[in-house]
């Protein structure tokens, strides 16, 4: 999931000073929510099927820093369609599908401009348990899946993939089991979709370590993670 935004249009740069609707910023991935969004989700105008978790630590592209970084906060951001980074919101024809009820980010978002939704990232973000009524019993089910599956240090991951001390490797293939075995038996018993999965405990680790250069297979004696 990117979390950056669109160069200005190169053709209108010295020129543009309002949207065009081109929908560039719309395909480089949805938008973090913000507190002032919260009532598009309690209103059911974004549903939590269309929204995915960003937990603190995961990598993402850090437009302020610059760069990839991890994240400071968690994120809850509209998820994209299958493997694009277009916003699922997005229609080619028809632009945005919720304009009039489109997030925070999208309503500051200027690309010829960054300067006011530069000022709101990773800032006043809304996370799971800002969404998730305070007896949610979804709640218990998160903090036992982050106890059990914490984000590890992507940072010291990514930068020695290749000489990975054996006991973190071990550690890490821990991780990934545990986190299939968790999520396998919390869709079945709580009967919950890819859509919900995908907000309630995020991305998979084992996805998340793959662009790091890991492989994951699955045999009959189990998972195993390659470097
Ligand atoms: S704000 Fe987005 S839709 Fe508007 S011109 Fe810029 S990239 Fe295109
Ligand atoms: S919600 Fe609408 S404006 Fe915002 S990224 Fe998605 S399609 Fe674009």
């Amino acid at each position: 999931m990117k979390n950056s935004f669109p160069p200005p249009d190169t053709l209108e740069l010295n020129s543009q000073n309002s949207c065009n609707r081109c929908g560039n910023c719309c395909r480089q991935g949805g938008p973090a929510l913000h507190k002032k969004d919260l009532n598009l989700v309690r209103e059911g105008k974004i549903p939590i099927g269309n929204l995915i978790t960003i937990k603190k630590g995961e990598l993402t592209e850090n437009p302020v820093a610059g760069g990839i970084q991890p994240v400071g906060v968690e994120l809850v951001k509209i998820v994209g369609t299958g493997r694009q980074w277009d916003c699922c919101y997005y229609d080619e024809k028809k632009g945005c599908t919720i304009y009039d009820n489109r997030p925070q980010a999208c309503v500051l978002l200027k690309c010829w401009d960054t300067k006011d939704i530069l000022s709101i990232v990773e800032k006043e973000t809304l996370s799971r348990f800002d969404i998730l009524a305070p007896d949610d019993p979804l709640i218990p089910v998160i903090r036992e899946h982050e106890r059990i599956c914490p984000v590890p240090d992507f940072i010291y991951i990514r930068d020695n993939c290749h000489r990975l001390p054996g006991q973190l490797e071990k550690e890490l293939e821990r991780l990934v089991r545990d986190d299939l075995r968790f999520r396998t038996r919390v869709i079945r018993d709580l009967n919950l979709t890819l859509s919900d999965e995908l907000f309630y405990f995020g991305r998979p680790l084992f996805q998340l370590l793959q662009p790091l250069g890991a492989t994951i297979s699955e045999s009959p004696s189990g998972i195993t993670l390659r470097w």
